[in-house]
This record gives structure tokens, C-alpha cells and sequence, in this order.
């Protein structure tokens, strides 16, 4: 059997938060990082998994998949699998070593990337051709139905279809895809905070209906169709905590179109300042942010070279992402992980997704 290798890098959301769900607007990269299945099929029917990192196999039946069955962190592969199979889609048995170089559980989505290796293996061992939006969405089910985590389409989007030295636009309504370009001389820079606070999905879930709310008190059907002016002139009929929180989204919508145009004209000094007001938004309207992630877009802004920064991700907790100058990576790593004790820090460029990296080899 000949072996196979694929790849599916990680992402990173640059701008636009909490704006999927409300079928909005978001900028992300891909990481120049990710998951990497190098494999074969099997005549057997049976499927064997190994991950390097973790130091653990799985070996199920093909025809017995099921994902009580199998240990949680193989449904992210073996998820992939059983999407296929119910899509009609042809599988026989495989054997695969998951190698990674992306941190497990940092809010890179190493699941996406995971995901979306496991998509292309299996496309290119038993010959199946997909367009990448199905690809993506064999993913996404595949994460929702097996791992039971309902994650929007983002991360397996930014993760496949991003391309080297551009932001990846991503419509959340329409799925459409464009690519932004994204001024060679900048370096990204992930600051993982170390924390995570108790009640993330309490919190999210809170937001989420808050912005249900906001968007049935507006009359349309997502914030998405919102704009500031509208919101403001109906100021006074609104809750404060649900005006607040529309406040963010529709300006998160607004702050992303106007960082798109900003990045087609090289304008990323306009976009950094895009990326402040983002988390100053999250501070004072989301109430998404704390006292470490806001401690670390502060020394951002004191430090030489970051043309801005802002929460990534979820929030309350999690990780910072900064837009630097080339050059100066050193001296902002240096300034981000002496603000608190436990900052980790990953140095990055917008990189090549998925199936871009797969054409050039
Ligand atoms: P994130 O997507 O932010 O990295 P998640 O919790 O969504 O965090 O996904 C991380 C999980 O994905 C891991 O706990 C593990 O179950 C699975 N995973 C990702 N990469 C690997 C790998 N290389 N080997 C085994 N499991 C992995
Ligand atoms: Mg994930």
C-alpha cells in the first residue's frame, strides 16, 4: 500500500469575536503550524491510530465505530470517519502516526487541524474528491457529532482554505471566502495567559441568548443585519447589558470590514488600532475579557513594535494575539512573558492552509 501524508496547519482569529454565531464577519490565519497523518489503508477493515504526541493507540473495527466506544481523543479522527460513511462517502480500513507541533488545547484548534488532516487522508487514500466547503463541513459534523462540541465553521475554514501572507475573510453567512493580503513585514504573536476561568460555558451560552435577544428586540434576524446607527437610535429600548452586547457585535461586524479595506491598503498601523478598540469593546460591552488578558494587551501597547492587540478566542482566559513588526518579535515575547507568570508565547506568520500547502508538494 502506498503511504500517505497530509497536513492541516492551526488557526488564530485576528479580528471579529463572537461575531460567528451571528453570522457576521471574522479575519483569521492560519498558523505555520499543525497535525500531520502519514498512513496507508488496510485490506482488514480495521482502522489503527497512533498519536506521537500523546504516546497512545487506538485500534477499532471499521463496522463497529461508535463514539462511546472509542477513547476521546481518537473521535476527532474517528468522527471524520463516520461523517464519511454517512455521506455515502467509500472508506475501507487505514493505519496512521498523528505527529503534531501545535499545542494540544490552546486555543489554536489543533482539533480543526486534526479534523481536516484526518479529511484529506482519507480523501486522497480511497479516492474521493470534495470541494473544500464539504470538506469543512465533514469536519465541523464530524467534531459536533462524535466529540460533542457544537463548533461553528471557522476553524476548519481558516485551517484549510488560508493562504500564506493573507487574512482569511470569512462571510458567516454565506461561507464565501476571500483573501486579504496581509502586509509581508508583520509577525503574529500568540500570548497564552495561562488561565481559564471557571464558567466559560456558562458565560458563552449567556452571550449567545443575549445576542438572540438583542436581535428579536431589533427586529432582524441576526446581529448581523444590525448596524451601530440602528442600535443607537433604539438606545432607550433595550436592556443596558443586552445594548452592550449588541454593541460589540455590531461593531466587531463593522471593526472587520473596515480592517479588511485597511489591510488592502496596507494600512496595517489603521488595523492595529482596529484590533484596541476590539478588546476595549470586549472589555466595557462583551464583558469577555479579565484582569490577565487585559494585563497583557497593556504591556502590548506600551511595547515597541505591536501595532495592536486584543483577546482571541472565546475569552475569559485564554490567549492574546498581537500584530508586530518583523524583527521585534524577541523583545515583544520578552515584554508579554515577564507581565505574568504563566505566558506562554507562540511567534507565527499568516501561513498556508490546508489545501494550499498540499498543492505545493
Ligand atoms: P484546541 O482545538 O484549542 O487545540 P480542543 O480541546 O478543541 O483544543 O482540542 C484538543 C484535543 O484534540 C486534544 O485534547 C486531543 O483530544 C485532540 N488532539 C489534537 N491534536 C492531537 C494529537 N496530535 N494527538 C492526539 N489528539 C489530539
Ligand atoms: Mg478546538
Amino acid at each position: 500500500m502506498t503511504s500517505i501524508t497530509t497536513y492541516a496547519p492551526g488557526r488564530a482569529e485576528l479580528l471579529g469575536n463572537h461575531t460567528d454565531y451571528n453570522e457576521g464577519y471574522v479575519l483569521a490565519i492560519a498558523v505555520d503550524r499543525g497535525t500531520t497523518l502519514t498512513g496507508q489503508a488496510r485490506t482488514d477493515r480495521r482502522i489503527r491510530i497512533h498519536s506521537r504526541e500523546l504516546g497512545k493507540t487506538e485500534i477499532v473495527a471499521l463496522d463497529q465505530l461508535a463514539a462511546e466506544r472509542v477513547s476521546p481523543w481518537s473521535r476527532y479522527t474517528l468522527g471524520v470517519v463516520d461523517q464519511f460513511r454517512r455521506n455515502d462517502l467509500h472508506v475501507e480500513g487505514f493505519e496512521i502516526e498523528v505527529t503534531s507541533n501545535l499545542p494540544l488545547g490552546a486555543g489554536l484548534s489543533s482539533s480543526a487541524s486534526l479534523e481536516n488532516a484526518t479529511v484529506l487522508f482519507l480523501s486522497q487514500a480511497f479516492g474521493i474528491k470534495l470541494e473544500p466547503l464539504q470538506m469543512a463541513r465533514l469536519a465541523q459534523k464530524a467534531e459536533h457529532d462524535f466529540v460533542g462540541v457544537r463548533c461553528g465553521l471557522l476553524d476548519q475554514i481558516s485551517s484549510l482554505m488560508s493562504r500564506d501572507q493573507h487574512a482569511t475573510f470569512i462571510d458567516c453567512r454565506s461561507f464565501d471566502v476571500q483573501h486579504v493580503p496581509l502586509d509581508g513585514r508583520v509577525s503574529v504573536i500568540i500570548a497564552n495567559s495561562g488561565v481559564k476561568h471557571a464558567l466559560v460555558a456558562g458565560e458563552y451560552n449567556e452571550r449567545r441568548s443575549d445576542c438572540e435577544v438583542a436581535a428579536r428586540a431589533l427586529g432582524v434576524p441576526f446581529l448581523r443585519d444590525a448596524t451601530t446607527e440602528m442600535l443607537k437610535s433604539r438606545k432607550n429600548d433595550l436592556a443596558d447589558r443586552i445594548y452592550r452586547r449588541a454593541l460589540h457585535i455590531v461593531g466587531e461586524n463593522e471593526r472587520v470590514l473596515a480592517g479588511s479595506e485597511a489591510l488592502r491598503h496596507g494600512d496595517v498601523t489603521r488595523f492595529g488600532e482596529l484590533m484596541y478598540a476590539s478588546h476595549e469593546s470586549s472589555q466595557a460591552n462583551f464583558e469577555n475579557s479579565c484582569a490577565e488578558l487585559d494585563q497583557l494587551v497593556e504591556t502590548a501597547r506600551k511595547t515597541p513594535g505591536v501595532y495592536g492587540a486584543r483577546l482571541s478566542g472565546g475569552g475569559f482566559g485564554g490567549a492574546t494575539i498581537n500584530l508586530v513588526e518583523k524583527g521585534r518579535e524577541k523583545e515583544v515575547v520578552k515584554a508579554l512573558t515577564s507581565t505574568l507568570p504563566n505566558v506562554s508565547c507562540l511567534v507565527t506568520e499568516a501561513a498556508d492552509g490546508a489545501l494550499a500547502c498540499a498543492k505545493k508538494h
